[in-house]
């Protein structure tokens, strides 16, 4: 299958703004929880799309999970 890059949509549930930011599914959806939204994103999927808006809003947490990771293997 081959992954055409065209305009993709903001993956949170109720979104529809275009998409600018990939981030790894996993992170991005329990940073999204966190938040109290949710991804409409299918479980096989690795990588979740978000909005500058949504990226913006998870950004931070997804930063302090590197540091928790950092500390954790320093
Ligand atoms: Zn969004």
């Amino acid at each position: 299958m081959r992954e055409i890059p065209t305009n993709k949509n903001c993956d949170v549930e109720g979104c529809s703004k275009e998409s600018k930011k990939t981030v790894s599914r996993e992170k991005a959806g329990a940073a999204i929880k966190e938040a109290g939204l949710n991804l409409s994103v299918k479980d096989k999927v690795t990588k979740a799309h978000l909005c500058v808006d949504h990226y913006r809003k998870i950004k931070k947490k997804l930063k302090k999970d590197r540091e928790i990771e950092r500390l954790r293997w320093s």
